[in-house]
């Protein structure tokens, strides 16, 4: 019976994209939209959130059961980037700052509190404005 079941369940999932990174966060990010879809959705005349809590479970779910292995692949590869990109902006957040050059997307550095600084990419030399 079991055997059979998780069989039928292999099965299915050949040649599916399945769990990665951006599918967990996904689900577990609407479940807690939901959880507390009750209480959000009391402040505004509309279920917005309890909306988006299952939208969010049923893009988990469509990503999970993708036949599209490589774009979603592409899609996660670039969530991870993102989480990275996060991840070193915290680290440093007392002292740097760090911007993502529009031209060829190399992370510069520079340091905080210096007002508005125009900044100058060292890969493609396109530069831009921002506060620090
Ligand atoms: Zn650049």
């Amino acid at each position: 019976m079991w055997n059979k079941i998780k069989w039928q369940i292999q099965r299915f999932m050949i040649g599916r994209n399945g769990r990665d990174e951006l599918q967990v966060a996904t689900l577990y990010a609407s479940l807690i939209i939901y959880a507390f879809s009750g209480l959000l959705d009391r402040l505004i005349p509309f279920p917005l959130f309890r909306i988006i809590g299952w939208l969010g479970v049923v893009y988990s779910i469509f990503r999970f059961c993708s036949k599209d292995v490589n774009r979603r692949r592409e899609e996660n590869r670039k969530f991870l980037q993102e989480i990275e990109f996060l991840k070193l902006r915290i680290s440093v957040r007392k002292t740097h700052k760090i911007y993502r050059c529009k031209g060829c997307g190399r992370k510069i550095r520079v340091p905080k509190g210096k007002g508005k600084i125009e900044i100058r990419c060292p890969l493609c030399g396109k530069t831009f404005i921002r506060r620090t």
